[in-house]
């Protein structure tokens, strides 16, 4: 893992002050608790190594040919905006928060597919090293492999070093802006004024970190709930990822779970060949576990911004704890559920069961799944 950053600890801490609450272990306990390394990655580097994998295996790749929908019969067929139909074996939809197949195949279920505004946005910066020299405190977080938690009064950050310790990544949860566009976009710019003053109030390490993001480099995401669907997959036509289970981003899981969705689709394809039998797997195996997962990040976000107060201290007091995290991402019993499970093996392992299984899946029981 070249470019990725392996962590080994997280460290959950007071915005005001920076006081350590807590911390959880990362690498190595939970690589050799779950038998699987933890590690960060900036996401185009994650790409460059899949697109290193597409061309290694020679599969034909092309770009600016974007998809405006499949056939009304849901068979292998999707059309392009240039005109052109392509045909296939399967559609595998993995067209992101803003799916096309998504709306198609929602309204062929009879439901409009909308989303909620959280009132929250997330500005996204990343830190050149050499922006930080002769701030030896900066330089100790970008040298380390911690990912670093502050919590405060309706925001809360998440910070680590990628690109082997040379930039240090920051995620920067706060309430949206009134009349912001809900729009979910990559490259929607954020105001770096604006972001120095939502965080003037946090420890003197916190608005140092800002002060060194180039002006015109701060991007902000508005963060909207979407709803289960109720199913992912039409005849020959199935969704992926963030096209059927986009996330919120307080527990790290949506590319995580977009992964996962591959690897159980790839076995599923592997050991039928039957399209609609490893499809049926496929959900079956993924809809229930992403949605719980999509659905514990809204109880992590109000934890980790509540406002100074008893319920705070108590929520601190827990961290300090040894029972359960309310930072879902740092409780061992959370972790056990998201990191313990190898949905691939699973899927082997257990195939003529979620085969008999999955041919009565009814997809609309999954919304009734709690945490
Ligand atoms: C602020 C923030 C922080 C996050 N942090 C984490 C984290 O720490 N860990 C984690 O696991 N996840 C995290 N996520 C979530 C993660 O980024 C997404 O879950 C992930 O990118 C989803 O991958 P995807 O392939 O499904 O969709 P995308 O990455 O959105 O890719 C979709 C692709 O489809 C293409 N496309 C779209 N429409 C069409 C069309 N009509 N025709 C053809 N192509 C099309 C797009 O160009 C794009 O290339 C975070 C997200 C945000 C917003």
């Amino acid at each position: 893992m070249e470019k990725a950053n392996v962590l080994n600890k997280n460290s959950l801490r007071r915005y005001a002050n920076n006081e350590e609450l807590g911390t959880a272990p990362l690498m190595p306990q939970i690589g050799k608790k779950y038998h699987a390394p933890l590690a960060v990655i900036h996401r185009g580097d994650l790409q460059r190594i899949l697109l290193d994998g597409v061309r290694a295996a020679g599969i034909e790749l092309r770009t600016n040919s974007r998809v405006i929908r499949a056939a009304d019969d849901f068979e292998a067929n999707v059309q392009l905006e240039s005109g052109e139909w392509i045909s296939g074996d399967v559609v595998v939809a993995a067209d992101g928060i803003k799916s096309e197949l998504r709306h198609q195949i929602a309204s062929h279920h009879g439901v409009t597919d909308t989303c909620q505004p959280t009132g929250d946005a997330a500005y996204r910066i990343m830190i050149p090293k050499d922006k930080m020299q002769g701030d030896q405190r900066a330089l100790d977080l970008l040298n380390n492999n911690v990912g670093m938690r502050w919590m405060g009064p309706g925001g809360h950050i998440m910070a680590y070093p990628i690109k082997n310790n040379t930039v240090y990544n920051m995620v920067l949860l706060h309430p949206q802006k009134q009349g912001a566009s809900n729009e979910e976009s990559w490259t929607n710019k954020g105001d770096k004024q604006e972001m120095i003053e939502f965080y003037r109030n946090w420890d003197d390490l916190v608005q140092s970190l800002l002060s060194y993001v180039p002006e015109g480099d701060v991007m902000e995401w508005t963060l909207n709930s979407h709803f289960p669907l109720p199913s992912w997959v039409e005849n020959k036509c199935v969704l992926m990822g963030d096209a059927c289970h986009p996330m919120l981003p307080y527990v790290a899981q949506g590319a995580a779970q977009a992964i996962e969705d591959a690897g159980v689709l790839t076995c599923a394809l592997s050991l039928t060949s039957s399209v609609p039998t490893a499809l049926a797997v496929y959900e079956s195996v993924r809809k229930e576990r992403a949605e719980r997962i999509q659905k514990s990040a809204a109880v992590t976000r109000k934890a980790l911004h509540l406002p100074d107060g008893e319920e705070q201290r108590k929520r601190d007091e827990a961290i300090r704890g040894t029972g359960k995290n309310p930072d879902l991402w740092a409780d061992p019993s959370w972790q056990d559920f998201m990191w313990g499970t190898d949905v691939m093996k699973d899927t082997i392992e257990n195939w003529d069961d979620i085969v008999a299984h999955s041919h009565g899946y009814h997809p609309h029981a999954v919304q009734a799944v709690g945490y």
